[in-house]
């Protein structure tokens, strides 16, 4: 399973090095940030699972960050706890009133915070299974979204995540014409600058990873690209 990735952004250092220390322990992926500006940065840059955040923080704090988080499609699913100080608990309301999914109070024992993030991934692993896309199978080919992966005659592609999204997005909608714009929106994500050229290059290697398949993916000139139709008769 892979394994999940938790960002802290806490100033205060003693309890950053405990949490991280514990969270480590845990098996987690950490990653830490001790000013509200960097915190989000990182945020958004290196998707975590899920974020620990504090309230009074230099630069940003956290109630704000978590009104921006909650606001942003490509950051709203990720849970965000609060850790507040016991004078700060009104301000918990507040968190919790902008989207954020739970709280611990200061001084907290790592085993109950660890049990909680333990509670919040389980819950939004519950629903990103519900709503994910299906595995797509055309003939030779399986496509596994969960995984990441896809396989050709049970051999496993080489796919960059990118490729990745971008052969599910074509194989789920075999003889569809995708342009490259929609290829860039709904594969890469708009927050990514790509030109039209850089699409080339990444079904150029998606082909390369096809081998022999490689005419699986049509070019439909001055358009885009499509899956191959017959491939959904199970040929
Ligand atoms: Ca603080």
């Amino acid at each position: 399973m892979k394994q999940k990735h938790i960002i802290i952004i806490e100033d205060e250092k003693d309890i950053l090095e405990v949490l991280e220390y514990n969270l480590k322990r845990e098996g987690y992926r950490v990653s830490v940030s001790s000013d509200g500006r960097a915190g989000l940065k990182m945020v958004r840059q290196d998707t975590p699972d899920l974020v620990l955040l504090d309230i009074m923080l230099p630069e940003i704090d956290g109630l704000e960050i978590c009104r921006i988080l909650k606001n942003e499609t490509s950051t709203r699913a990720i849970p965000i706890i609060m850790v507040t100080a016991k004078e700060e608990e009104s301000d918990v309301v507040l968190g919790l009133g902008l989207g954020a999914d739970d709280y611990v109070t200061k001084p907290f024992s790592p085993k109950e915070l660890i049990a909680r993030i333990k509670a919040l991934l389980r819950r939004s692993s519950e629903i990103n299974e519900s709503t994910s896309s299906p595995s797509i199978t055309l003939g030779p080919l399986k496509i596994n979204p969960e995984q990441f992966s896809a396989q050709l005659f049970g051999q496993t592609l080489n796919l960059t995540n990118t490729e990745f999204r971008l052969l599910h997005k074509l194989a789920s909608q075999p003889g569809r014409v995708f342009s490259r714009e929609q290829l860039i929106q709904d594969a890469i994500g708009d927050h990514v600058v790509v030109s039209d050229r850089n699409i080339d290059v990444h079904i150029r290697a998606i082909r390369k990873s096809l081998g022999d398949h490689q005419d699986f993916i049509e070019t439909v000139r001055s358009v885009g690209y499509r899956f191959k139709e017959t491939m959904n008769k199970g040929l």
